[in-house]
């Protein structure tokens, strides 16, 4: 079931989203070579929790950071360690803040210092991947108008879009219905209403769309063919205009 929110739920919504977008606003200028994603895992946790909110991530089926830092070819939930950012890395921050008991979500790729070409068109056309699909969310159309819309973008460029992981509905719980593939066929799908809030995150891989999951840690996403992978996520509300991108 796909939850519609009442006005009051949107309110929170916008609330814990605001903190999220914040929270990636602020931390892009502190990634740069030489610094460790646990620092900028605890700068993070730090300006979450001084904005009255909660990291939504931290224990959240075990997850042991306030955040997810994916690092070159992990596309996402990367764990925060003491491994230091090297120039020419890019670095897929991906975090989660509670108000209220509402949820926010949202994820930016960011470079660490100066980066090649290749590697900073595959984060333009992850993000902008998100804008053609967003241009498909409002009442009345379905959610595969939007799974196509960036899947198409993607393919067009040379990239392709990760299969096994998803966005998702978002609201009381981080992970809600509907699952939002970042592929599919246009009219195809539940139909969206006005009022749902959907966490929309394209996972674009430079090379082919395979991934495997690290056996040590039971996290960290990798593409199988070790090329860079981009995210960029925001959380939005669906309306009968445009929809209402929170985290931005
Ligand atoms: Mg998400």
């Amino acid at each position: 079931m796909i939850a519609v929110r009442k006005p009051a739920e949107l309110e929170k919504m916008r609330k814990a989203n605001k903190v999220v977008g914040d929270a990636l606003r602020m931390i892009e200028q502190y990634v740069r070579p030489g610094v460790t994603t646990m620092e900028l895992n605890a700068i993070l946790e730090e300006f979450i929790v001084a904005a009255g909110a909660k990291p939504s991530f931290k224990n959240y089926h075990g997850f042991p950071a306030a955040s997810c830092m994916s690092i070159d070819e992990v596309v996402v939930h990367g764990i925060p360690s003491l491994r230091v950012l090297k120039e020419g890395e890019i670095l897929s921050v991906d975090v989660g803040a509670i108000v209220e008991g509402y949820h926010g979500d949202a994820a930016r790729t960011f470079p660490v210092g100066k980066i090649s070409a290749e590697k900073q068109r595959l984060i333009d056309v992850t993000r902008e991947s998100f804008f053609e699909g967003i241009k498909e969310v409002r009442a009345g159309r379905r959610l595969g108008d939007l799974s196509h819309a960036i899947q198409a973008y993607v393919e067009a460029h040379g990239y392709s879009v990760v299969r096994e992981m998803t966005g998702h509905g978002i609201g009381r719980n981080m992970h809600e219905d509907p699952s939002i593939p970042n592929y599919g066929a246009a009219g195809s799908g539940p139909l969206l209403k006005a009022g749902y809030c959907l966490a929309i995150e394209p996972m674009v891989n430079m090379g082919k769309y395979h991934i495997e999951i690290d056996s040590l840690d039971g996290w960290t996403c990798r593409a199988r063919d070790g090329q860079p992978s981009a995210h960029y996520e925001n959380t939005v509300i669906v309306t009968d205009g445009d929809a209402e991108i929170l985290t931005l």
